[in-house]
C-alpha cells in the first residue's frame, strides 16, 4: 500500500551530514518526498510502500551519521502528494534554542585514507573534512550552521568542491567546511618575526625536521594554537618549560595512531577506544617511562591523544617519536587562537610557527578524559565535547546563565529543557582569563539564542564570576558551592528527590562564611543541609597554604598531636615553622576548613610527595600516582558535633601516616592506606547518614573525586552498604561542572517562589 508520511527528528541531527543519509535511505527504500532542517529539527516528507516506510522509520535512528544523536522519530500520516524522486532542501531559519550542532570532529578513517592516497586530489591536504568530520564550533559564527556563518566563508569554493558540495550521493554534500589545495585555506611556516621560511609545500616536513633537531614549534590546531616539542627530547622539554613559564605541571603528548599509542604506553582497551574516537581527547594512560623526565615529573599516568586534524596527521607521519602538544599559551593564560596574537605573544616561547589562513572562532583547549572500569570522566571539558546541550530533567522557566565558580570556569546556558554548558576556559583569577570568559559567553548567547534573565552565581563574593554576574543588574541568585556540585551530578544523572550529596574539593564558601571542601549535604534541587563534615582544622596563612602543602601538614600534625615526628619528615625551614606554629595557635590569618584537598595535601607533604604546589590539585594527584597496593584501612571514627552534624576525625589518619612515615614505611604504603581509611571514613559517614535519613543514592562530586584510587575504593564500599553512588560522567566532576548545578538551582528556586 501507499502513503505518505511526514516525520520530525530531533537530537544531534544538524551539520552531521543527516540530510544526505536521509537522502540516501530515502533512494534505497525507493520513497519520494523532501527532507529539511527545521529550527533544529529535521523534518521528512516521505511516501512509498508502507513497508519500506516502515523500514525507513527504523532506520533513521539504528543507522544514523556517526556523529548524529538522535533524540527521537515521530511521524504522522499526510497527504500524498505523488512525489517523484527526492529532494534536499536548503536550512530554514527560524529562531529557536533547540538547534544541536555537533562539535569538532577528528579526521574520520575515510578522509584519512584520501590523505595518503598520492592519486586523491587532496592528496597531503591539512584542511581535508568531510560531513562526518571536520571543524564546527571553533569555526561557527552563527547557526544554523551554513558556510555563510562560518569562519570558511573566506574561502570561495572551487568548482570541484562546489561539485561534491551539492551532489545528495557525495560524502561531502553540504560539509560546510569542504576544501581544497585549489580553492580552501594554506600552510604557512614563519619565524618568530613573522618572516616566511623556505618550506612552501612542505612546510609540514620541514616543522618535522625543526622538531628533530629540538626546536618549539607552535602549530594552529583546531581551537587554538598548540606548542609542540619532541617528548624524548630531555633539553626540548626543559627549554619549553622555562619558555612557558610552566615548571611541573604535566604536558599531554601526541602519537600517531592507536599502535604508536600502545607502543609507547599502556593504554587498557577502554581507554584505547576513547582515544581513537571522534573526540579525540586527552586520555591519561599507564606510561612505560620511556619519554623525556620532564614532560610529566613525578606521574606515573600520562596524558595522550591522537591527532585530531589533517595537519596533526601529517606532522605525525612525519616524526617517529611522541610529540609534547600542550596549549600555545604562557602559564596559565588563555589558549591563542589568531596569528598575529600567537606570534606576539609565543614570540619567544616557539621557534617556528607553523600558520594558517582559517580563523579560529571560537577558543577550545583539549578535552581531558580519565577512563576507569569502562567509565569515563571529565577532568576537562572542551574540544568535540562543549557546548552540546546537556537535556535537563526539568525544564528552565526562564533562560538562565550560570556564571561558575573560579577555578575551572565555565558558564552555563539554559533555556528550555536544554543547558548548555560551556568550554573549559581555564582558571578566572586574571584580566586575561575573564576577557577569554567574556567573549565566549557573548559567542554563545549568539549561537544559541538566549538572553538570561537571571543569573545564578557562587556565594563567594570576591570570585571574578559573581562580580560579572553582577553587572548584568538582573535578579541573581546565590548557589552554594558543594550544593552546585551535587545538583550537576544529579542533572547529568537526571535524579529527582532527595540524595545524599557528597562534595570532596579543595575549597568552596559555605554558608556559615567558613571555608568548606569535604561534605555531606542532604540536597535536592532547590535546597540543601550540610548533615557531615571533615574535622576542621586551621588553614596557616589562608590561600597561601594551597600553594604549601608542607604548611598544611604542620597544621594537620598539630591537629593530630604528631607535632615533633611530623616536623622530622617536612622540608621546612626554622623561621617558617616558627611563623606556622604561631599561625596555628594565634588563629592569624588561618581560617579554619574541612577541605578534603587540603588533607590530600597535608598527606602528600609529610610522604614527601609534593611540599610545594605550582598548580591546583598537584599535591593530591601525585599522592594518588605513588598508591600502592590497596591496604588495609583505619577503622573510621566519626563524632556528632553539638548542632547533631556528623564529623570524620582527620587525626587518626594523619597520626597513622606520620607514625608509619618515622618507620621508614614506604610512602607507597602510606598513601594507598590514606586512600582506603578516608574511602572507609567517607563511606560510613554517609551510610550512618543515608540510613538516618531513608535515603539510598549517593552522588559524589568535587574535584577530589577524579582520584580513582580513592572512588573506586569508596564506590565499592557503599555498594557493599547497598547505597547506589553516582558520580558524573559528561559533565567534569571539578569546578568545570559547577554553572551547570547552579541554573539547576536556580531553576529549581524560581519554582518553589
Ligand atoms: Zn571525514
Ligand atoms: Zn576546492
Ligand atoms: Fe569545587
Amino acid at each position: 500500500m501507499r502513503e505518505a508520511r511526514l516525520f520530525e527528528v530531533t537530537g544531534t541531527v544538524q551539520g552531521v551530514g543527516f540530510r544526505p543519509f536521509v537522502w540516501r535511505l530515502a533512494a534505497r527504500h525507493e520513497l519520494g518526498g523532501w527532507v529539511r532542517n527545521r529550527s533544529g529539527v529535521v523534518e521528512i516528507h516521505a511516501e512509498g510502500d508502507t513497508i519500506m516506510l516502515d523500514a525507513f522509520a527504523h532506520e533513521i535512528a539504528s543507522e544514523a551519521p556517526a556523529l548524529a544523536r538522535v533524540e527521537e522519530v515521530c511521524w504522522r500520516r499526510c497527504e500524498i502528494e505523488d512525489l517523484v524522486g527526492f529532494d534536499v532542501d536548503a536550512s530554514v531559519d527560524v529562531p529557536s534554542v533547540g538547534r544541536l550542532v555537533s562539535p569538532d570532529a577528528a579526521t574520520c578513517p575515510a578522509c584519512l585514507a584520501e590523505l595518503f592516497d598520492r592519486r586523491d586530489r587532496r592528496y597531503r591536504y591539512p584542511f581535508i573534512n568531510c560531513t562526518d568530520c571536520g571543524p564546527r564550533f571553533t569555526v561557527i559564527e552563527e547557526l544554523p550552521y551554513d558556510r555563510k556563518r562560518t569562519s570558511m566563508r573566506a574561502f570561495a569554493m572551487c568548482p570541484d568542491c562546489r561539485h561534491e558540495y551539492g551532489d545528495p550521493a557525495d560524502r561531502r554534500f553540504h560539509a560546510e567546511p569542504i576544501a581544497c589545495p585549489v580553492c580552501g585555506p594554506r600552510l604557512e611556516l614563519v619565524s618568530p618575526d613573522g618572516n616566511g621560511l623556505p618550506g612552501g609545500e612542505d612546510a609540514v616536513t620541514v616543522a618535522a625536521e625543526l622538531l628533530s633537531w629540538g626546536a618549539i614549534v607552535a602549530l594552529k590546531g583546531l581551537g587554538g594554537f598548540h606548542l609542540a616539542c619532541d617528548a624524548t627530547d630531555e633539553r626540548a622539554v626543559e627549554r619549553l618549560r622555562r619558555r612557558k613559564h610552566r615548571p611541573d605541571k604535566p604536558f599531554a603528548v601526541m602519537v600517531a595512531d592507536i599502535s604508536s599509542a600502545r607502543e609507547w604506553f599502556e593504554p587498557t582497551d577502554d581507554e584505547v577506544e576513547v582515544l581513537g574516537s571522534w573526540r579525540a581527547p586527552i586520555v591519561l594512560v599507564a606510561d612505560r617511562e620511556r619519554l623525556a623526565l620532564g614532560v610529566a615529573p613525578g606521574y606515573r599516568r600520562q596524558g595522550v591523544m591522537l591527532p585530531s586534524t589533517p595537519l596533526h596527521h601529517l606532522l605525525m607521519s612525519s616524526f617517529d617519536r611522541p610529540l609534547v602538544m600542550t596549549s600555545g599559551n604562557l602559564s596559565d593564560e588563555p589558549i591563542c587562537i589568531a596569528n598575529d596574537e600567537a606570534l606576539a605573544r609565543l614570540h619567544d616561547v616557539a621557534d617556528a610557527f607553523l600558520l594558517h589562513d582559517r580563523e579560529v572562532v571560537a577558543r577550545y583547549d583539549d578535552s581531558v578524559v580519565r577512563v576507569y572500569e569502562g567509565r569515563t570522566t571529565l577532568v576537562r571539558r572542551a574540544r568535540s565535547f562543549a557546548p552540546s546541550a546537556i537535556r535537563l530533567p526539568s525544564p528552565a522557566r526562564r533562560p538562565l546563565l550560570g556564571v561558575g565558580a573560579e577555578l575551572h570556569g565555565a558558564f552555563c546556558l539554559a533555556s528550555g529543557d536544554r543547558a548548555f554548558l560551556s568550554q573549559y576556559i581555564g582558571d578566572l583569577d586574571t584580566d586575561d582569563a575573564m576577557c577569554a570568559y567574556r567573549d565566549a559567553f557573548e559567542r554563545q548567547c549568539t549561537l544559541f539564542r538566549v538572553e538570561p534573565e537571571a543569573i545564578a552565581h557562587d556565594l563567594h563574593p570576591d570570585f571574578l564570576s559573581t562580580r560579572f554576574a553582577e553587572e548584568f543588574g538582573l535578579p541573581m541568585i546565590a548557589v552554594q558551592h558543594h550544593h552546585a556540585h551535587i545538583v550537576a551530578a544529579m542533572a547529568e544523572h537526571g535524579l529527582e528527590g532527595e540524595v545524599l550529596g557528597v562534595a570532596f574539593d579543595g575549597f568552596g564558601l559555605g554558608d556559615d562564611g567558613t571555608a568548606w571542601g569535604g561534605e555531606m549535604l542532604v540536597c535536592d534541587w532547590a535546597g540543601y543541609r550540610r548533615v557531615g563534615h571533615l574535622r576542621r582544622v586551621r588553614q596557616p596563612g589562608g590561600d597561601s597554604a594551597t600553594r604549601n602543602p608542607a604548611r598544611m601538614a604542620l597544621a594537620h600534625a598539630c591537629d593530630a598531636g604528631v607535632r615533633d615526628e611530623a616536623l622530622s619528615l617536612l622540608p621546612l625551614a626554622d623561621d617558617e615553622t616558627a611563623a606556622v606554629l604561631a599561625q596555628l595557635e594565634t588563629g592569624l590569618n588561618s581560617p579554619l576548613t574541612s577541605s578534603a584537598g587540603r588533607l590530600f595535601d597535608a598527606i602528600a607533604a609529610l610522604a614527601g610527595v609534593c611540599s610545594r604546589s605550582t598548580y591546583e590539585g598537584q599535591a593530591a594527584m601525585l599522592l594518588e600516582q605513588v598508591a600502592g597496593l590497596p591496604a588495609a584501612s583505619a577503622e573510621p571514627v566519626i563524632e556528632r558535633t553539638e548542632e547533631g552534624v556528623l564529623e570524620l576525625d582527620t587525626r587518626p589518619l594523619v597520626a597513622a601516616a606520620v607514625m608509619d612515615l618515622v618507620s621508614n614505611e614506604s610512602p607507597a604504603l602510606v598513601a594507598a592506606r590514606f586512600h582506603s581509611s578516608l574511602a572507609a571514613g567517607i563511606a560510613e559517614m554517609a551510610t550512618v547518614a543515608a540510613v538516618e535519613r531513608g535515603l539510598d543514592r549517593v552522588v559524589l562530586g568535587g574535584g577530589v573525586f577524579q582520584n580513582r584510587v580513592l572512588v573506586n575504593d569508596l564506590c565499592e564500599r557503599l555498594s557493599r552498604n547497598g547505597l547506589h553512588a553516582f558520580i558524573p560522567a559528561e559533565v567534569p566532576v571539578g569546578d568545570g561542572g559547577i554553572a551547570l548545578g547552579q541554573v539547576m538551582v536556580a531553576n529549581a528556586r524560581m519554582e518553589a517562589i
